[in-house]
């Protein structure tokens, strides 16, 4: 509370009339009592210690002068003067008693003035005062002439002396009651005047207290006082200004705080709001993690359960137990708990994560959970709790595996798929380099490639017809397993008999081809593939499939060996239908290029087969022979003996013709009885003698046909060489043509150079 407000509240304090000076009295009054009280009782024993004094001063003056007159009276036994002596001390009216006794201390006269008075109390006699305070006892001894003659005892009343004593005490007490009455009074009144001002300054301070500032001391004095109160009103001033500062200061603080505390009301409100959203929105988010098909859990640092949500409870199937204060060691087996306290100590460091957990059931049942678990920690960051949100995926973990397997079931479908389909590019690839092939031999190579790349862990052996389709020929083969069959009878190999795959999976229990008798047992199926084209049969394809696979099951073998077999019959289809169209290909080309009469070529391929050795000829610098040849006068022989004959004459010379050159030479009917050679050769007499010999050859030839000898044949030769002769193909036959018709003109059965015929020229 503010203190300047609570001065203001506080009644003013009222400031007791003369209370200082009561106080002041209350200091007084103790000192001035016992002022008095040593007045009352120092005065009186004062007053009688020196009458006493007196007194005893008296006495003893009295009993010297008494001892100095009765001494010699007492020696000499004078009891007159003894008596007198006595009689004359009667006279002091203190004296009370006087005995003189000699030194025997016999009492030899006495004087006693109340002779009532007994004295047996007082003996023996002692110098001083006497037990009851009443008498003073002086006592002198009496010496004469320096010997002891007795004693003389005096007696003093102290009657007078007392009653002096008491009038004193009573004189004195009246006095000093007096005195202290009058003195309280002054001192009161003088303390009421000193302390008037100061009362005067502490009704200003009562004044002030009540909140009158105003409020000054009127006091004129110069001293201390006066001087306070200046001072007083001077600090009154700066209070009254202070008070004003004050003030303003008070009621702009009021107004801060009116202002604050409408702030603070507004502050609450919303406070209260927010609190209440919050109540609310805790209230919807426990009912949202009470609904939720998920498991929320929050476990301390020993995997104790603080909280666990319905869905929590149903996966732990704990609904006749509760699981707050229950430890997950109930529900996992030793390693799952493990990895529980190692994902907890992830968790310290503040780690957040989810991984799969194993679950065992009282009843041994086991469950796999999804846990996603966050930290959280106090305010001193030290952790406390593990929030986990638990998914029973026991279930969908079942549908995985089932998808699992169905996914590699299909990943491997696909695969196969894949395979199945690069193998069918290869098949097509395998077609297209079939297509490119030149030859037979070409084809076999190609089918040989790709059976190494389709067929890499079979091994296969092609066989095919002979010429005449008595044998079946091994003619290539692949791969680890050696067949020794080099040929064998069609007739021997069932798929060739059958025009269908055959294949041996057991040598025992399955039909064996008898060409397989004599092979080696394979590890693997033989399976003979015919080759068949167009319903001819070209060969068969013995070959070992399938190299089984060791991680399949039993439908998958088969199904990878159905595959395989489809590739191989593919493979063989393919096989078959290339050598069938090469060697169809190769039998129109023949019969495009060939005479059909001879089996020579015909001219259109010699002109291209002499272009083309032209342009090889311009790069090796080699020279090229050209010849014409020409059946003398073989009109004749058709005349003679019929068409037929002369068709059987033209074979012959060409057979003549084939034999005299090598293999590589190209020879063609050019037209009717004429031909033409093609000879690249090193020199030109390596060709003039191979024109000599045809021309030897024919002269010898004989021919045996319809019972008749044909023989005396001749034939003319014309011979040009390139590049010497000419540098194209139809300036060279030319050339030639010309020297075979010099030949001709010289005779026939010659041969003619066409160099001759330059010479001749130039
Ligand atoms: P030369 O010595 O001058 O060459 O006289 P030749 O009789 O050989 O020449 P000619 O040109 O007069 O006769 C060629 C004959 O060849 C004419 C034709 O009946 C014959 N002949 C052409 N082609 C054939 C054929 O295919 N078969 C048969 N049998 N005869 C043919
Ligand atoms: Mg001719
Ligand atoms: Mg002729």
């Amino acid at each position: 509370m503010n203190p300047t407000v609570k001065s203001v509240d506080q009644k003013p304090k009222v400031a007791l009339r003369s209370r200082l000076a009561w106080k002041f009295l209350l200091a007084f009054v103790p000192l001035l009592a016992v002022f008095c009280l040593g007045t009352f009782f120092i005065t009186p024993y004062f007053y009688r210690q020196h009458g006493l004094n007196d007194l005893r001063s008296k006495a003893k003056n009295v009993a010297r002068i008494a001892a100095y007159s009765a001494a010699p009276a007492v020696f000499f036994e004078d009891k007159p003067t003894i008596n007198e002596v006595l009689q004359s001390l009667s006279r002091d009216e203190h004296l009370f008693l006087a005995i003189v006794i000699d030194e025997k201390g016999q009492e030899i006269a006495s004087l006693k003035k109340d002779l009532e008075f007994d004295l047996t109390p007082l003996r023996p006699w002692r110098q001083g005062m006497s037990y009851n305070q009443r008498f003073w006892i002086e006592i002198i001894n009496l010496d004469y002439q320096g010997k002891n003659v007795g004693r003389l005892v005096l007696g003093f009343s102290l009657e007078s002396l007392n009653r002096g004593t008491r009038l004193v005490q009573r004189i004195t007490g009246l006095a000093t009651l007096v005195l202290f009455i009058l003195s309280v009074v002054i001192a009161y009144y003088l303390s009421f005047l000193v302390t008037g001002s100061l009362r005067r300054i502490t009704q200003a301070v009562a004044a002030i207290t009540e909140g009158n500032y105003s409020h000054r001391v009127n006091i004129n004095s110069h001293d201390e006082v006066g001087l306070l109160a200046t001072s007083f009103n001077l600090m009154l001033d700066r209070l009254a200004a202070t008070m004003n500062h004050l003030e303003e200061a008070r009621q702009t603080l009021e107004k801060r705080v009116e202002e604050r505390t409408a702030e603070l009301q507004r502050e609450i409100a919303e406070r209260i709001q927010i609190e209440k959203k919050l109540r609310e929105r805790e209230d919807l988010f426990r009912s949202m993690v009470e609904s939720l098909g998920e498991g929320v859990v929050i476990v301390d640092d020993q995997e104790n359960f603080l909280f666990a949500n319905a869905a929590a409870v149903r996966i732990f199937e704990s609904e006749d137990r509760p699981l707050i204060n229950r430890n997950l060691k109930e529900f996992t087996t030793p390693d799952q708990f493990a990895l529980i306290q190692e994902q907890t100590k992830l968790r310290k460091i503040g780690q957040r994560s989810t991984y799969e957990l194993r679950l065992t059931m009282p009843d041994g049942r086991e469950k796999v959970v999804l846990v996603t678990a966050t930290p959280q920690f106090d305010d001193h960051k030290r952790f406390i709790s593990a929030l986990a949100v638990i998914t029973d995926i026991t279930e969908m973990k079942k549908t995985e595996d089932v998808l699992r397997a169905m996914k590699i079931k299909l990943e491997e479908s696909i695969r196969q798929l894949e395979k199945r389909n690069e193998e069918a590019n290869l098949l097509i690839q395998m077609g297209d380099a079939f297509q490119m092939a030149q030859n037979e031999k070409e084809v076999i190579a190609i089918a040989l490639n790709y059976a190494k790349k389709f067929f890499p862990e079979e091994s296969g052996a092609l066989y095919l017809k002979s010429k005449d389709g008595q044998l079946l020929q091994k003619n290539e083969s692949w791969g680890a397993f050696q067949f020794k069959a080099d040929y064998f009878f069609p007739e021997e190999c069932w798929a060739v008999r059958k025009g269908q795959p055959h294949e041996i999976n057991d040598p025992e229990k399955d039909i064996l081809c008898p060409h397989l008798a004599l092979e080696e047992k394979s590890p693997q199926p033989f399976l003979c593939l015919p080759l068949v084209a167009f319903s001819e049969s070209l060969g068969v394809l013995v070959m070992t499939c399938c190299h089984p696979r060791g991680d399949e099951d039993k439908l998958s073998q088969e199904e990878f060996r159905a595959n395989r077999q489809w590739l191989a019959r593919s493979f063989a289809q393919r096989l078959a239908i290339a050598i069938f169209t090469i060697r169809l290909r190769e039998s129109l080309k023949e019969q495009s290029i060939r005479d059909p009469l001879t089996r020579l070529y015909n001219r259109r391929f010699l002109e291209e087969s002499l272009d083309r050795e032209i342009l090889r000829a311009h790069r090796s610098g080699q020279l090229i022979a050209v010849m014409m040849l020409d059946i003398d006068h073989f009109k004749q022989v058709n005349d003679l003996y019929g068409h037929d004959t002369g068709d059987v004459v033209l074979q012959e010379i060409a057979r003549v013709l084939e034999k005299s050159v090598r293999r590589e030479d190209v020879i063609c009917r050019y037209g009717g009885e004429e031909f033409a050679i093609i000879m690249p050769v090193n020199s030109l007499e390596v060709a003039i003698s191979r024109a000599e010999l045809i021309l030897d050859r024919v002269r010898l030839l004989k021919i045996y046909y319809k019972n008749n000898i044909f023989q005396n044949l001749t034939i003319s030769i014309g011979l040009a060489f390139f590049p010497d002769d000419g540098t194209s193909s139809g300036d060279l036959l030319k050339a030639a043509d010309e020297a075979l018709f010099e030949a001709k003109r010289q005779g026939r059965n010659r041969l003619v150079l066409f160099r001759s015929l330059k010479l001749g020229d130039s």
